[in-house]
């Protein structure tokens, strides 16, 4: 299908969205669409896609080659940073060889955080934690929140976007204003009320209880829960 030059690959099949960013084929879910230029393009990454869902942990050095792969094939076709790439298979070798049943989206997702020297609000791309309402352009996770080739790649999209959709872009170009808090699951949730001690931040969540993490974490310390302070009240000292 082709609207304007831009082609579109969808699956048959539809896909319930679990909690941490993975799929499940499942009656009444969504279908996985890829959209390009290049119609060819659109239907190899759209298979890459399917061959990858549903794909166990690897059992072997190749299972897990063959994964990298198919994320640097991918990411280079969507024109994500390759430093960003390399991040989420370096998390992803790190989930299979630590056998973590949390999957590899938290583990990332708690790396970029401690690799950040600052958040920036338009880098809060988190892995189907906020759907189509995310407040950023971006569709990959930073290898770092502060990420300089992800900020170069959101100021383009949003030049483009303010071209042919300026209501869209005035909403999304203040970028992400809450912090977030990523559960043991690697699941992401809109927090308020930030907070910082010397050695911990602390949030309110939805339901209204309140939790804490360290700011930094120590070495051999579990790196999930973590707070994303992204519209920090106060600034890291
Ligand atoms: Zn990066």
């Amino acid at each position: 299908m082709a609207t304007a030059g831009i082609h579109l690959a969808a699956s048959r099949t539809t896909f319930a969205d679990l909690s941490g960013g993975r799929l499940r084929e499942g009656a009444g879910g969504l279908h996985l669409v890829v959209l390009s230029p290049d119609v060819e393009l659109a239907r190899a990454c759209l298979a890459e896609e399917l061959r990858n869902v549903g794909r166990g942990a690897a059992a072997t050095w190749a299972d897990l080659r063959d994964t990298h792969a198919t994320h640097r094939r991918l990411g280079d076709a969507y024109g994500y940073p390759a430093c960003c790439v390399e991040a989420f298979c370096d998390a992803h070798a790190e989930a299979v060889l630590q056998g973590d049943s949390l999957g590899d989206n938290g583990l990332a997702i708690a790396r970029a955080a401690a690799r950040s020297a600052s958040f920036h609000p338009w880098l809060g791309s988190l892995p189907g934690a906020f759907g189509a309402h995310a407040p950023t352009p971006l569709r990959h996770l930073p290898c770092r929140f502060d990420c300089a080739a992800s900020l170069s790649l959101a100021e383009a999209l949003y030049a483009d976007l303010a071209r042919v959709d300026p209501l869209r872009h005035r909403r999304l170009a203040a970028g992400l204003t809450r912090p977030v808090w990523v559960d043991r699951h690697g699941v992401a949730t809109l927090a308020s009320g930030l907070e910082r001690s010397a050695t911990h931040w602390s949030v309110k969540l939805p339901s209204g209880a309140s939790a804490r993490c360290p700011v930094r974490p120590r070495a051999g310390e579990a790196l999930l829960p973590t707070v994303l302070p992204f519209a920090p009240r106060h600034s890291p000292a």
